[in-house]
């Protein structure tokens, strides 16, 4: 399963200065720009591959509902089973666990990617328990970055992003 994290992953989180006031507004998620690489994601999810959206969301009325209609109307063939919405600072890894762990046995030994732009989440997603294998994959969105830490799986393009999963593809 490839789980992908929205805010500055699949929707352009960052672009407006004031960003950390405006987020609480209504509309700010329903109309933030996506990346190409929701097109992507929206792909994989359409050609069959297993694709979960696992996105925070923070304390406010219409961040949730906002979000929703967001991915109906860019990411279309992700079906709503496969959303799941944390709230800010809530481990991922947890919250995908115990999303798989409704499949039962079934998906015992599963490989959890993880596409993030936040490398807290990725740590944490290396550290992940239960039966399964967490691939944490960072996504460089020309923004975040600037620690200049390491990371096994990261990219920046879609040709990039490509290439990773294609020869990292166990998912099952
Ligand atoms: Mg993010």
């Amino acid at each position: 399963m490839i789980f992908f994290d929205m805010d500055g992953t699949l929707a352009k989180f960052y672009y407006h200065p004031q960003y950390l006031e405006l987020m609480y507004e209504q509309g700010y998620f329903r109309n933030l720009q996506p990346y190409k690489l929701a097109d992507y994601a929206n792909n994989l999810a359409a050609s069959g591959i297993p694709v979960a959206i696992l996105s925070a969301c923070i304390d406010s009325p219409y961040c949730e509902q906002e979000k929703r209609a967001w991915l109906k109307q860019y990411l279309p063939a992700i079906d709503e089973n496969h959303y799941i919405f944390t709230r800010a600072g809530e481990n991922k890894a947890e919250a995908a666990r115990k999303y798989m762990e409704q499949f039962g046995e079934e998906c015992k030994g599963s490989n959890l990617f993880l596409v993030d732009d936040y490398g807290k989440n990725l740590e944490q997603w290396e550290n992940g328990t239960g039966d399964y294998r967490y691939f944490p994959i960072k996504y460089f969105n020309g923004i975040n970055g600037t620690k200049k830490k390491k990371y096994k799986y990261s990219f920046k393009t879609i040709k990039q992003f490509e290439k990773l999963i294609s020869t990292r593809f166990w998912v099952k």
